[in-house]
């Protein structure tokens, strides 16, 4: 199905302005005028509500989350960027494992560590990937690549 990547973009941010607001941070788009791809909606939307919420959980007040979203080398390139607590470097190749979760024993009861693993079923359905980069204290940065065609089946 082809998506309208802006509408569906801008629907997620309406629908996570208030969290945003109520945290004390800025969310913002940054998108190109047009931009379709073919897309599982419902996944799609599931991927970005996943690290969005990561984002508004781990960022302090006072931070921003910027989406960026633009069509690269054939994939559809997305990067969800906050300024927010980061991930120790050690943690970092886990983060997409099933149940994982950074500093569980301080954190109790926060999430299941299902989110990532979730986005990363989600990227091989669309012959994509997902990267994630952070510093500790900075903040970090997701990136999917969309490729050009989802799989035919359900996850
Ligand atoms: P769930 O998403 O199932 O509610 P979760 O958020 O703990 O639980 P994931 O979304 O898979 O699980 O994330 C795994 C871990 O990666 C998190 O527990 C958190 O420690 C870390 N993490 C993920 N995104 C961020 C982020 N934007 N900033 C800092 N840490 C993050
Ligand atoms: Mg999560």
């Amino acid at each position: 199905q082809n998506v309208d990547a802006i509408q569906s973009l801008t629907d997620l941010r309406d629908l996570y302005e208030p969290a945003c607001e109520e945290a004390g941070l800025t969310l913002s788009l940054d998108l190109p005028d047009h931009l379709t791809w073919p897309l599982d909606p419902r996944l799609f939307q599931q991927a970005m509500s996943n690290i969005l919420e990561n984002a508004i959980r781990h960022t302090p007040s006072g931070g921003r989350i910027t989406v960026q979203a633009r069509s690269a080398s054939g994939m559809l390139d997305i990067r969800v960027t906050d300024t927010g607590s980061g991930i120790p470097p050690e943690h970092l190749p886990f983060v997409f494992d099933r149940f994982y979760r950074v500093d569980a024993v301080r954190n109790p009861g926060t999430g299941t560590g299902l989110g990532l693993a979730i986005v990363r079923s989600i990227l091989r359905l669309h012959a994509g990937r997902v990267d994630i980069a952070s510093a500790p204290g900075q903040g970090t940065t997701v990136e999917m690549f969309f490729g050009p065609a989802p799989s035919a089946s359900g996850p």
